[in-house]
């Protein structure tokens, strides 16, 4: 009998490799989007298949699927500070009430469910690199804190779950993770630097571009969020590539990458820009047995070639 996995946020960035990872395992899987900020598109190659279903509900609404279900990953929310910024209520919601109703759903299915929490839990850290322990810097009442709070709520929920009714949980603390499938216009800082290359706009670089992110390539980060869905351990685990980077560095890689002559232009950081990010992946090393594989090069060249691959109306579509 072949196993069967809800997936939330199904028809976004992550959720939609996610769902093609658990088909490609073997698993029946339940895709369920509003659509807010995700994209039928991502998902369609799946339409056809006998071992996908598809529901259009939003999580933050009472959450019913007949049938048995063994595991559920809730991805549904957005992700992008600029999405959030935009609607910062139903990203407040998804990651409170929407986690609520999924770990009642896996209460009552006796499901063991995978939470994506974020780096975003550390805040503008104080320590660096990151590690499980470290508790966060965190603005409650700043312009991010709509997503940051969300998300350390769903981790304390899920928690609690685990510990009040010996809920299966697993928690992923992802870091910024890129590849096909991010939404052009979705403000993030890889797709906002390909889409400008690629329609002859200068580069925009925030503040002065000393702040660091380290990226992950998606393959990479969808092996760890299967490896940790089949491990035993409940606290949270990072999930990401340390290989750190300065934004005005990367802004002038993706120059070469997409061998343009555009210039870079400064702009005002946004507030609560964390100023660093690296994960410590330590324990994701120790406990799944998983470090990411693909490097920075090899990950942008795949996605370089996905952007390209959209039609002209889509990249000018994508226009701030
Ligand atoms: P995304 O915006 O591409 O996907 C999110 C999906 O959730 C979208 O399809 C959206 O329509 C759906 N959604 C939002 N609210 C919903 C609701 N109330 N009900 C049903 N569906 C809803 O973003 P992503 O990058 O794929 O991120 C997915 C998850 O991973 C999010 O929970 C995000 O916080 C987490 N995460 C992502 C990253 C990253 O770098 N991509 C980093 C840290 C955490
Ligand atoms: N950034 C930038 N120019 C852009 C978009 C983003 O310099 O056009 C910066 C942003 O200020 C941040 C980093 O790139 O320091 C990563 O931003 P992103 O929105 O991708 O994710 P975050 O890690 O901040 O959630």
């Amino acid at each position: 009998m072949k196993k069967r996995i809800l997936i939330t946020g199904a028809a976004g960035f992550l959720g939609s490799h996610l769902c093609d990872r658990f088909i490609k395992e073997g698993y029946r899987v339940v895709g369920m989007d509003n659509l807010i900020t995700g994209d039928l598109k991502n998902i369609q190659h799946l339409f056809k298949l006998e071992t996908f279903e598809f529901y259009n509900h939003d999580v933050t609404r009472f959450v019913h699927v007949p049938g048995n279900v063994d595991y559920i990953l809730h991805f549904a929310s957005p992700a992008s500070p600029i999405d959030y910024l935009k609607i910062p209520i139903q990203t407040l919601k998804v990651g409170s009430l929407g986690t609520h109703n999924l770990l009642g759903l896996a209460k009552e299915k006796n499901a063991r469910i995978l939470i994506a929490s974020t780096s975003e839990v550390y805040g503008d850290p104080l320590i660096h690199p990151q590690d499980e322990s470290y508790y966060g810097n965190v603005n409650t009442i700043g312009p991010r804190g709509v997503y940051d709070e969300a998300k350390r709520f769903q981790e304390s929920i899920t928690m609690a779950y685990h510990r009040f009714h010996g809920l299966e949980t697993r928690i992923a603390r992802i870091f910024n993770t890129y590849g096909p499938r991010m939404r052009l216009n979705d403000g993030r800082v890889i797709p906002a630097f390909i889409g400008q290359a690629l329609r002859g706009e200068d580069l925009t670089v925030f503040g002065d571009g000393m702040q660091t992110r380290s990226f992950c390539y998606v393959d990479d980060q969808v092996d760890g969020l299967y490896k940790l869905l089949l491990s035993d351990y409940a606290l949270p685990v990072n999930i990401g590539n340390p290989d750190e980077i300065t934004i005005l560095d990367f802004a002038k890689e993706i120059i070469k990458l997409t061998a343009s002559d555009q210039k870079i232009v400064f702009k005002e950081l946004p507030k609560d820009d964390p100023l660093q990010r690296q994960p410590d992946i330590t324990k994701a090393r120790d406990i799944l047995g998983w470090e990411p594989k693909v490097a920075r090069e090899e990950g942008m060249q795949k996605t370089y070639k996905y952007f390209k691959s959209l039609s002209k109306e889509e990249l000018l579509k994508s226009e701030h």
